[in-house]
């Protein structure tokens, strides 16, 4: 298959197979798009191969309905076995022992080649899921951190020992790797999902397979040829496939350990799979609703900005949106004069559009069941509530919806309690701290919270009240490499990023000597 991504003034041509899964050994020369020697046919045969399933897959580019590829092949039952093995081959092999030094100048280097590719990659998740270019760049950039971040604990992995021994026993506490993990993905932003799951099992020494999401597939398989530049064969497998395939991953027998990155309702079947299967681990990154609370005492302008950015960024289509908010009843007209205004500025200019340009902040969202699912919630809110702004269909071409703003919404209705995944935000007020909190924890979900004041000992008292696994107090929270990113009750477990990642591909061996 061969994409052209016209970047600027210059035609990328891209030029893969999307195939299933990435295996092979020889060292590979060349590297995606415009520079470095072309890939041969055969030479891209080695890294891409061809799903034995004979399942294809399309995928149509949501800001103009054009198709991108309907040959996007879906791994089969045969083709995820191929990919358990090769991964189970390189972990008892060199992986699993190799120096950790050595795992940590592969991820280095793979993190500079993302780095070098992030722009061209990136215009391929756009092409695929709408999500403007400048958004998509940064989410390679942040993956190749997290690569980076990861690569400098490798070294840092240790044990412990049991001093004074008791019972006449010296004890060693080993820290292992656990062996063949696999990661499954949502579509919305690919490189931090794989990176996010690949980068910390890569660093403990655990080989991985992946499955990115079936809408937006064409970034993480480029990747394949500079995966084959970094890593030993089997190391890092990419699986392509929809929801099937996922299952596959979920219920092997040889895979150790599953993270996952998606709806609640999936995380449910992964988790039921791994049950029935051989009680593989699961770490599980769900929905959101996360709740924004603004005080009287809060910089108003501020709260303006960041609740606007903290619900549009990505066409809203990110876990930790802020798409609750709550304000105090004495500040709440002004807010949400301001918010409106904030939106309505932001619909009349180039913020929104081509997702394929530089300037372009929002793109349509993903695909067409992306479209419809938000256009039922708009549906919901007028009933349920009072519309401010927005509340309709972006223009008549592309997968557009406009920044949309509910009030007087009950706590009930499912505008408030279900994820839309989209712009779209609702608006309750408070009288009290304690009502405020009360109302921003009556939700299944326990991603992530805002909390705008000037009062650090009220940031305090509510941060400790909140249920939520992330909490940003004066801005809307994104995840950074080196922190734990995560979530409580029904928005999953398990965290991602920091050390906390990075123990979640461990486990524990003691061993008493006599
Ligand atoms: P999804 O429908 O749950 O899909 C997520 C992934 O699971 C996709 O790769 C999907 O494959 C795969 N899948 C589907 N059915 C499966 C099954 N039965 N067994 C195994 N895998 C299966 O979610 P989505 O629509 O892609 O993503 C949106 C959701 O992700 C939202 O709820 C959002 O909040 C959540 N999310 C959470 C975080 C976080 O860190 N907490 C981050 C980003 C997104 P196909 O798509 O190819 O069918």
């Amino acid at each position: 298959m061969s994409i052209s991504l016209t970047q600027g003034m210059r035609t990328v041509q891209i030029d893969f197979p999307p195939s299933s899964a990435i295996f092979d050994s020889r060292p590979f020369p060349a590297v995606v798009a415009d520079r470095g020697p072309p890939l041969s046919r055969s030479a891209l045969r080695k890294i891409f191969v061809d799903a034995k399933s004979g399942e294809l897959l399309s995928v149509h580019n949501p800001h103009d309905d054009s198709l991108v590829s309907d040959k996007i092949h879906a791994a089969g039952p045969e083709d995820v076995d191929a990919a358990v093995k090769a991964a189970h081959k390189a972990f008892k092999g060199d992986w699993g022992r190799k120096d950790p030094t050595d795992r940590a100048k592969a991820m280095l280097k793979f993190a500079d080649l993302i780095r070098e590719k992030a722009g061209e990659i990136a215009a391929l998740e756009t092409k695929a899921m709408g999500s403007a270019v400048a958004t998509q760049t940064m989410g390679y950039n942040v993956g190749a951190d997290l690569f980076t971040y990861y690569a400098g604990l490798a070294d840092k992995i240790h044990g412990e020992a049991a001093y004074p021994s008791s019972a006449g026993k010296y004890k060693i506490i080993q820290r292992e790797p656990i062996g063949v993990c696999a990661g499954i993905g949502a579509w919305n932003v690919s490189a931090v999902l794989f990176a996010w799951k690949a980068a910390p099992a890569l660093a403990a020494g655990n080989t991985v397979i992946y499955k990115p999401s079936e809408k937006a597939p064409l970034g993480t398989l480029a990747l394949g040829p500079l995966i084959q530049q970094c890593f030993p064969p089997g190391v890092i497998n990419i699986v392509n496939g929809a929801g099937k395939t996922g299952q596959l991953l979920a219920a092997h027998m040889e895979i150790r350990q599953i993270a996952f990155t998606g709806s609640t309702a999936t995380g449910r079947k992964i988790q039921e799979a791994a049950a029935k299967s051989n009680l593989k681990r699961v770490s599980l990154e769900l929905g959101g609703k996360s709740p924004s609370l603004i005080f009287d005492d809060a910089d108003l302008e501020l709260a303006v900005s960041k609740s606007m950015e903290g619900i549009v960024a990505n066409t809203g289509q990110i876990c930790a949106m802020a798409s609750r908010i709550f304000v105090q009843e004495s500040i709440a007209d002004n807010f949400i004069e301001l918010l409106k205004g904030t939106f309505e500025t932001a619909s009349k200019g180039n913020m929104i559009g081509d997702p394929s340009l530089a300037d372009t902040q929002v793109g349509p969202l993903a695909d067409k069941a992306q479209f419809k699912r938000v256009m039922e919630y708009l549906e919901i809110g007028k009933k349920d509530g009072q519309l401010v702004t927005g509340g309709i269909q972006r223009g008549t071409n592309g997968l557009f919806v406009e920044p949309t703003i509910f009030k007087n919404t009950p706590n009930g209705s499912r505008i408030v309690q279900e994820e839309v995944f989209g712009p779209v935000v609702t608006v309750q007020t408070f009288k009290t701290e304690e009502e405020a909190v009360q109302m921003a924890n009556d939700t299944v979900f326990g991603l992530s919270a805002c909390i705008y004041t000037k009062s650090i000992s009220r940031a305090l008292r509510v941060t400790r009240d909140m249920e939520a696994g992330t909490i940003a107090v004066n801005d809307w929270y994104f995840p950074a490499p080196d922190t734990p990113f995560g979530g409580v009750k029904q928005s999953g477990y398990g965290r991602e990023g920091g050390l906390e990642g990075l123990n979640e591909y461990l486990q524990t061996k003691t061993i008493q000597i006599k």
